[in-house]
């Protein structure tokens, strides 16, 4: 479907008397860089694209677009995963990263008040002047969006030990569908009424354009150590994750990497990685240094004891930087092994982590695809990265069958199809396979609370109960539901 050609000009017409014409972009040549975030398997252009450098220009652009019940869908850096920023053809592309101010660090406070358009990594950079950063650290943190976070609830490899972003949001100021400006919370901890806050983070542009963000920010660690620790199992990796955690000890980040991922980023960026283990740890701590120093050796003991056969300190900074620097290059390193890969995103219970582990290999030889693990291992964060090509027919439907069973597996064992990725167009299904249609009827009685006539991001992150019904996925409790494993739930 594509907007009428008279409600088009209108719309363009409209958004020319707001922006300047550099922020309007309505030929197809000029949009093509935004048909398609780091989902790049589904792309669309838009009816038009809008950069504004206002919250007043937000504001206008929202007035115009339900003025002419045109959708919205708000972008940052298009770094997202699942498709969250896919454009729609009838429909604004609201690109917010011109929005890119600090306006204050506040050092007594600990927090930072930003533009949604601020970098990730940009924002810890400005702050570290001031003893403090941001910890959230998604791995494309030299690209992605505070914005994007919000949407997201981004994680990274610092969120076991500080939170995912939810937890280091303190304020927002929302755009609403009909272009009001909304503001919850601030500088101050809690506030009564409903806790918006946590609903807005995660909510993949579907309730409001996040234009103003309250950040938390923690002073810089007095002292930062990694271990890299090598097993000849992944199994026996999956176990140690468990043990450092069951020893009351909360890493500031802990990541797993298999044979297949150990070996493309050692090629890519020779961390000096041991190139024989079937998995690695990336184990970090950070505080003051005789706790750091402390909590090194007894996490070294429990390596050992979880059945690794070697285990390394990094002597230096410089070795710190470039142990983290092959896990942080990973996905691109992957991407030099395969043509297409297609990374998932799933969340499961810690101690399930070997039993999850072996049968994605199960899975990857039963389908043929290999298979690279890279991820936030104390979360229990998968990022299965299942390697194709889309030139071979079938090897997308392939891969995406893969990907199903794997999320229908974390399913299973009590997790969730989605870490930290979001939903966007990519888990329409897999929410219909995780939540019961009562469950799903809640979440759209809040977007019609914030968005009745459904404008901003239609067709995302919240799949209509028209869709898993046709799914059969509805059907769970009646014992129709086509995917078999689930019925225990
Ligand atoms: C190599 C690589 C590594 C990654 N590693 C991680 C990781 O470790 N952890 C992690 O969590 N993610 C990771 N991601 C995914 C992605 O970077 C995050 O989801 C990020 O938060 C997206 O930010 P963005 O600015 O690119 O947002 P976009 O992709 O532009 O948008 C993402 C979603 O947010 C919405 N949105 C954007 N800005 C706003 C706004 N101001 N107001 C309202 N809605 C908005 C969009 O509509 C969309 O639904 C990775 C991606 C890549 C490519």
């Amino acid at each position: 479907m594509s907007l009428s050609e008279t409600t088009r000009h209108t719309l363009i017409a409209r958004l020319n008397e707001v922006l300047s014409q550099e922020s309007l972009l309505s030929e197809a040549e000029t949009m093509r860089p935004y048909e398609c975030d780091g989902l790049s398997a589904y792309r669309q252009l838009p009816a038009v694209v809008c950069l504004p450098e206002t919250v007043e220009q937000v504001q206008a652009v929202m007035r115009i677009c339900h003025g002419l019940q045109v959708p919205i869908v708000p972008r940052g850096a298009g770094t997202g995963l699942s498709g969250g920023a896919l454009p729609d053809s009838t429909g604004v592309l609201l690109v917010l990263t011109k929005l890119n101010h600090i306006l204050e660090i506040d050092p007594q406070n600990f927090c930072a008040r930003v533009e949604p358009g601020v970098g990730n990594l940009a924002l810890s950079e400005a702050t570290r002047p001031f003893g403090l950063y941001y910890a959230p650290d998604p791995s494309s943190q030299v690209a992605c969006t505070i914005g994007g976070n919000v949407a997201e609830n981004s994680g990274g490899v610092h969120c076991l030990k500080y939170g995912l972003t939810v937890h280091n949001v303190m304020g927002l100021k929302i755009v609403t569908v009909d272009g009001e400006l909304l503001k919850i919370g601030g500088k101050t901890l809690d506030a009564p009424g409903y806790d918006l806050l946590a609903l807005l983070c995660g909510s993949e542009g579907l309730l409001g354009v996040a234009v103003e963000i309250t950040v938390r920010l923690l002073p810089c660690p007095e002292f930062s150590q990694v271990l890299l620790a090598a097993f000849d199992d992944v199994a026996k990796a999956g176990t140690a994750v468990g043990n450092i955690i069951a020893a009351g000890i909360i890493p500031a980040g802990l990541e797993m990497m298999d044979k297949l991922a150990i070996q493309a980023a050692e090629d890519f960026v020779h961390a000096n990685y041991p190139t024989q283990a079937a998995a690695i740890l990336l184990c970090e701590m950070d505080g003051a240094t005789v706790e750091v120093s402390e909590q090194i050796m007894r996490v070294r003991q429990i390596m050992f004891d979880s059945g690794a056969f070697e285990v390394r300190t990094a002597k230096d900074e410089d070795e710190r930087a470039l142990f983290w620097k092959g896990r942080k290059a990973t996905f691109p390193a992957v991407g030099r092994l395969a043509l297409d890969y297609y990374c998932m995103d799933g969340t499961i219970p810690r101690h399930s982590l070997p039993e999850v582990l072996t049968r994605i290999a199960e899975l990857s030889k039963e389908f043929g695809l290999p298979v690279a693990n890279v991820f936030h291992a104390g979360d229990g964060n998968l990022h299965p990265l299942i390697l194709y090509d889309a030139n071979h027919d079938g090897e997308l439907k392939k891969a995406e069958a893969l990907g199903e069973q794997i999320l229908i597996l974390c399913v299973s064992v009590g997790g969730t199809i989605t870490g930290e990725h979001g939903v966007g167009v990519e888990k329409l299904d897999g929410m219909c396979m995780q939540f019961k249609a009562l469950e799903l009827s809640q979440f759209l009685g809040v977007k019609a609370a914030f968005d009745l006539q459904g404008l901003l991001n239609p067709g995302k992150a919240v799949p209509t109960l028209h869709r898993c019904a046709e799914l059969g996925a509805m059907h769970v409790h009646q014992g129709k539901l086509p995917f078999p494993e689930l019925e225990r739930f």
